[in-house]
Parts: C-alpha cells; sequence; structure tokens
C-alpha cells in the first residue's frame, strides 16, 4: 500500500458533499464512511487506504474477465487515438462496430442475428420495449401494447424499464405505475407454498403468465420480459423447466418473449448466452451488457430474431425510420473492448472454467446453510446468495433487514471480502477468473461474518 498516492480524508469529503450514489441511502449521505476503491488486479481491488479484498461482487455482476486485462485497455486506447468516436446515426458505421455485431452473433442462439449497441443494462432493455411496440404498430396490431414481467425483476433504471422491475422497494417513491404493465409474483420456490411440490410449483407460475395473457386478452399483450434467473431480486432460480415452458406459452399466443441476460450473460452461468445453452430457448429478443465488456468501458445490446427484423426490413418503405438510439450507441471504443473481451474469453475458455468451478462454488456456499441465520442458499455458477432469517423455521425476514446485510458485508470487509448486501440477503457474483482457492476463502469469510 506504501505507492498509495491518496488522502482518503479529502476524498471521503468530496464525496460526502459532492457525489450523488446511485441508490444513494439519504439518511446517511451526511455521516457515511464510504468505502472507496482506487485500484484492482486479477480477482482483488483495493480500497484507498491500500487494503486488498477480494471481490466477491465482481464490481457489480460485471467484471467477468477479472481486472488489470491489458489487453482490453491496449484495445480501448488504440481505438480511441484511431478514432474515438462518430455517429453512429443512419446508414453511418465504424469497423470496431461492425466486427463485433458479427462476432456476438457466432454466440446467440437461433436467428438472433441483428444486434443494436446500447450505453447499457437499462438502455438495451428499454430498446427491446421501444422495439417490441414499434413491431406491434408496424404490423398493424396497435393494441399489442401491454407488458408482462415479474415482481422482484430488475431491468434497469430508465422511467420504463423501472416500470417493468419489480422489487417494491427500488420503486418506492417515484410514482413509475403504468397500467400497461403487469407483474406476476416471482417464480421463488424457496417462498412457494408450505408442502407443495417443485412441479406442482412450475405448473402454477407457467399457468400465472397464461391466465394473465387471457386475462388481458393475447391481441392486448406485447411481450414477456424475464431474466432467466432473477439477479437482482435475490438470486431467484426458477423451478426446472420454467423457462422453456414459459417460452412455449408466449409461442402460443404469439406474445413477444425477451431474455434479459444482462447477468446471466457473458459465463456468469457457464456460457456467453443463457438462454439456449442452459435453458433450451430461444428467446425472440435477447437483452446484454455488464460482462459484454467486462465493465471496462458502458456498453449494451438488444439482440433480435432474424424472424422478427426482417419482416420489418422486407416491407418498410423508404423514410420509414425505427426511431431509436444514442449518441454513444455502437461507441467504437467500447466495441473494440468487447472484441478484445471476448478474445479473452475464447482464449482463456472461461466458461469452460465456470462450467468446471461453478457447481463447486455452490457446493462449498450450501455448507452455510449450518448457520442458524441461513433459511436458504441458493444460485448457479458465479451467481449465488445466502437468505438469512429471523426464524429458520418460518422462513421470517428478520426486521431491520437491511441492518443484517450491511453488518455482514462490513464484517466481510474486515476481513477482506467484499460480499454484496441486498436487505437480508448476501450475494456473490465474483469475476469468472476466480480458482477454488479464492472460493474457499470467500465462503470463510462469509461463514465467520454471518
Ligand atoms: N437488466 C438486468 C437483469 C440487470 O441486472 C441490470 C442491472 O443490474 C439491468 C438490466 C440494467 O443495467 P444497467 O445498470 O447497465 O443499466
Amino acid at each position: 500500500s506504501s505507492n498509495f498516492a491518496f488522502d482518503a480524508i479529502d476524498l471521503a469529503t468530496k464525496d460526502r458533499d459532492h457525489l450523488i450514489h446511485p441508490w444513494v441511502d439519504l439518511g446517511t449521505v451526511k455521516e457515511r464512511e464510504p468505502l472507496i476503491v482506487a485500484q484492482a488486479e486479477g480477482a482483488y481491488v483495493y480500497n484507498v487506504h491500500g487494503k486488498k479484498l477480494l471481490d466477491g461482487i465482481g464490481g457489480m455482476w460485471c467484471v467477468n474477465a477479472g481486472y488489470g486485462r491489458d489487453e482490453i485497455a491496449d484495445a480501448m486506447a488504440a481505438q480511441a487515438r484511431r478514432m474515438a468516436y462518430f455517429s453512429p446515426f443512419g446508414q453511418i458505421g465504424n469497423p470496431p462496430a461492425i466486427e463485433f455485431a458479427h462476432r456476438l452473433t457466432q454466440h446467440t442462439p437461433g436467428d438472433l442475428k441483428h444486434v443494436f449497441f446500447t450505453t447499457g443494462g437499462s438502455t438495451a432493455v428499454d430498446s427491446a420495449l421501444r422495439f417490441v411496440s414499434f413491431f406491434n404498430n408496424f404490423h398493424g396490431r396497435p393494441k399489442k401494447k401491454h407488458i408482462i414481467t415479474r415482481e422482484y425483476a430488475y431491468h434497469g433504471s430508465t422511467y420504463l424499464t423501472a416500470s417493468v422491475s419489480g422489487k417494491p422497494a427500488d420503486r418506492g417513491n417515484m410514482d413509475l405505475e403504468t397500467g400497461f404493465i403487469h407483474h406476476l409474483p416471482a417464480p421463488n420456490p424457496y417462498r412457494r407454498p408450505e408442502g407443495m411440490t417443485m412441479e406442482a410449483f412450475c405448473d402454477a407460475k407457467v399457468k400465472d403468465l397464461e391466465d394473465k395473457i387471457l386475462e388481458l386478452g393475447p391481441d392486448n399483450v406485447a411481450c414477456f420480459i424475464a431474466e432467466p434467473l432473477l439477479a437482482s431480486g435475490g438470486v431467484i432460480v426458477p423451478p426446472e423447466g420454467y423457462q422453456k415452458r414459459t417460452r412455449e406459452v408466449c409461442r402460443q399466443y404469439d406474445v413477444i418473449y425477451i431474455s434479459d441476460e444482462v447477468v446471466t450473460g457473458f459465463g456468469r452461468l457457464g456460457h456467453i448466452f443463457a438462454s439456449k445453452n442452459v435453458f433450451d430457448i430461444e428467446p425472440d429478443i435477447i437483452t446484454s451488457a455488464k460482462g459484454l465488456t467486462s465493465g471496462y468501458v458502458p456498453l449494451g445490446a438488444m439482440i433480435v430474431s432474424d424472424r422478427l427484423y426482417s419482416t420489418l426490413t422486407d416491407k418498410a418503405g423508404r423514410g420509414q425510420i425505427f426511431a431509436n438510439g444514442y449518441t454513444y450507441s455502437a461507441h467504437p471504443v467500447s466495441c473494440a473492448a468487447g472484441m478484445a473481451n471476448l478474445d479473452i474469453f475464447e482464449r482463456e475458455d472461461i466458461c469452460g472454467h465456470v462450467r468446471k468451478v461453478g457447481p463447486y462454488f455452490r457446493e462449498q456456499l450450501g455448507t452455510l446453510i449450518d448457520l442458524d441465520m441461513v433459511g436458504d442458499v441458493r444460485g448457479s455458477h458465479f451467481m449465488v446468495c445466502v437468505e438469512c432469517t429471523a426464524d429458520k423455521e418460518k422462513k421470517t425476514v428478520p426486521p431491520a433487514e437491511w441492518e443484517v446485510g450491511r453488518r455482514i458485508f462490513e464484517k466481510c470487509q474486515e476481513k477482506g471480502l467484499l460480499a454484496r448486501p441486498m436487505g437480508h440477503l448476501v450475494v456473490l457474483s465474483p469475476p469468472l477468473i476466480v480458482n477454488r482457492g479464492q472460493i474457499d476463502d470467500a465462503v470463510s469469510i462469509l461463514r465467520q461474518s454471518i
């Protein structure tokens, strides 16, 4: 830590006085002692005092290839020098965006061959929802406007994507209610009715979707949007077969299926995209971000099936515009980073590593279930969480649930691990390069801290 040239006190003061954080806890702004992260290498970050911490969070489910990758930094620098930016609008292209779109579609399922680059996950989902609306209007189905989503989903922080997200605490005081968005109960096996089998629970959750479509009328339903595993809602793993069966229901009623792979993509479940390889579904649209560049620079993508997209390009007349896009869509520096990231994934077989080590991680974390406070341990591969309870039998959420997560977070930090508190849950989603020894360290620290 001797080469740390940061003035921690000065930074903390400026942070409190000037920087508004996402999801800021307004009640603690004036007193907060921010964790300021200043440097990183591999699977570790260093706080502003030089303390080394194992990054159990993967930045924010996103630093999939790990920190300090010269290859990505060099690709970004080279592109910034060659041409930092040019407009992507209309008919204008740039080589990294074109090449990266082409390479991505070699990993997408089925006929998902058309890529629209955005600035992150929220704008990818927002674009997908706007695309669906455009598509239905274009084809003379203007009534098809209703969107079905789920409680505890997280799809982003624009007006529309926050509205299709389903965590009550996140929707809080912003009155984002919209009459055309419908939240189904989350397919959370841990919270299923007492005594219900997983098969019966799956039947019930699939039926929820079909019932909602029939209640609204299939002619009025535009799309169903779903994370294959719900990430920020608490690493909810739906019962086996749920993804495939809900996909079938959508096909049956001509409802577009959007698979939000912002977290589950880029190796977190052991494949570049999980939809087909893990859940055996071919969605109409996939949204991606985060691991797409391993977090080195912002980028998102909405990837649309040829079945949908070509019906537009085949029929559209000149001047018929899908008016959606950002100044920084298809940003050349971001796309150069994305390609260097994909090079690393392919060369080091990062997905293969996750498939090999993921079950060990889940198994080791599973040992925490013997702790009095731990009611559930769940997740898959590099996307896992522990749910704490006040009463294990009754599965009661602890009073002051945010205190529980916060205190475990602080204890973990003292012992050298960054874990992510989410209310009474603690989430781990480390860089995909962590090895068995680092997994053992994380689980051991979490055990002591809980
Ligand atoms: N979709 C999912 C599944 C996410 O987890 C997130 C972010 O956590 C988003 C969308 C929004 O992405 P971003 O924060 O990059 O806008």
